[in-house]
């Protein structure tokens, strides 16, 4: 039966990470795969989620019965005052609702599935470059129109707004457009103050259904609030609209997959026709979220004093982020690598869009065993202090080769 069946393309950052296992060099650097690392290139369970895990396993009150099918309520309604600002009017108006979902990808899936179902939408456009899986979330739930707009221009490693207006433009009525609220993954650039107004315009004028991606909150400027004004903006403007939250990324609860999909109404009456259908969709997708992660961000955030901790927590991770840009940027320049690399320095996140090409890239990998994405991102916090002589000169060799 299962003798036609061909073998799957291999996901292309796992894979990376397996050949890096493999690879027996001293000095191999896996700057793949999208997770924090410690200067010590280590992953960090933040001190704060260890308080609480402690906490949680001597806690004879707690046990593992169900959740509600639309995921824990504490979690979801800590998640939306992150996301939107304890005194956003989605939130004051009551018309807006939080359902838990398997990590920021859960959220997605949520969000196609139920603008494919209940409001027949077929079409969805995200920027191009983009994560990948978007593309991959709406085929499997059926979009027969799944594309990508021009987002990045090459050549002067800024947004080609005019490239993504006028795809935008063209798109079908009914569209899902994917916006990434900041930090964008993987260019790192994210649309000025006067381009998301424009950008808003041309989705308020089309009727496009909006998603925001909200994977990395907090670490484009280390402030919490900052990362969440693209959202706030469109519910300022009073859209109807989706936000994936994950919580894999600011709270490095990357395996327990928590996440949670914001959906903002203009009204409570609409509010709760949309909360019971998307419980339908949980309910036939993987009928209840798994409480541990969830658990953690609301005792968390629920706690002032926690809350504080975990701030600085996220602090300690974008400012890293911020000195591994500056040192390499720094260290190509001392060097002379050919070309101009203020990008580094510019980008916001965890990923830095390069610019190397993939002959470049190729020789990363086999001459200097450091893997990275075929399009050249990297992972900024996979470099340390120990590694990034060796890494700057193996870019250098590489573009100067
Ligand atoms: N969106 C973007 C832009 C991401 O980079 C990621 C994670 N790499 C996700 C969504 C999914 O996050 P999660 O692991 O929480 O499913």
């Amino acid at each position: 039966v299962f003798g036609g069946i061909e073998i799957a393309p291999p996901i292309e950052v796992f894979n990376l990470t397996a050949q890096y296992n493999e690879d027996n060099h001293p000095q191999k650097v896996n700057l793949g795969v999208g997770a924090y690392r410690t200067d010590e290139g280590k992953p960090w369970v933040l001190p704060v989620v260890r308080t609480v895990e402690a906490q949680m396993a001597t806690d004879v009150t707690l046990n593992h019965e169900y959740l509600p099918v639309a995921g824990m309520p504490d979690f979801r309604l800590a998640a939306l005052r992150l996301l939107l600002g304890e005194d956003s009017p989605a939130i004051v108006e009551n018309r807006v609702e939080g359902v838990q979902a398997i990590g920021g990808t859960g959220a997605i899936r949520l969000c196609a599935d139920f603008c494919k179902k209940m409001l027949g939408y077929d079409s969805m456009y995200t920027s191009s470059p983009t994560w990948g899986n978007h593309l991959g979330i709406f085929k499997s739930c059926g979009y027969s129109n799944v594309k990508q707009y021009r987002y990045w221009d090459a050549q002067n490693r800024t947004i080609d707004f005019n490239g993504m207006m006028e795809d935008l433009n063209a798109a079908p009525e009914k569209t899902v457009v994917i916006l990434h609220g900041c930090c964008h993954n993987p260019t790192g650039v994210n649309p000025t103050e006067e381009q998301l107004k424009e950008i808003g315009d041309l989705v308020e004028r089309k009727k496009f259904m909006l998603l925001v991606d909200e994977a990395y909150q907090g670490f484009a400027s280390g402030n919490l609030e900052q990362d969440g004004n693209t959202v706030r903006y469109f519910v300022k403007r009073g859209f109807e609209f989706f936000v994936s939250q994950s919580f894999s990324k600011n709270f490095g609860l990357y395996n327990e997959r928590t996440g949670n999909l914001a959906i903002i109404c203009a009204n409570k009456d609409a509010k709760l026709r949309v909360k019971s259908q998307m419980e339908m969709v949980v309910r036939t997708t993987w009928s209840n979220s798994p409480n541990h992660g969830a658990r953690i961000v609301a005792s968390v955030l629920n706690n002032p004093a926690y809350y504080a901790e975990w701030k600085e927590h996220v602090k300690t991770m974008s400012d890293r982020i911020k000195m591994m840009r500056e040192m390499l940027f720094q260290k190509l320049k001392s060097l002379g690598t050919p070309g101009k690399w203020d990008h580094i320095i510019e980008q916001k996140g965890m990923f830095s869009f390069t610019g190397l090409n993939p002959a470049q890239v190729d020789i990363l990998m086999k001459k200097y065993h450091i893997y990275l994405l075929k399009n050249g991102r990297i992972n900024m916090c996979a470099l340390t202090t120990s590694n990034m002589e060796y890494v700057a000169n193996a870019i250098h060799a590489a573009v100067t080769e």
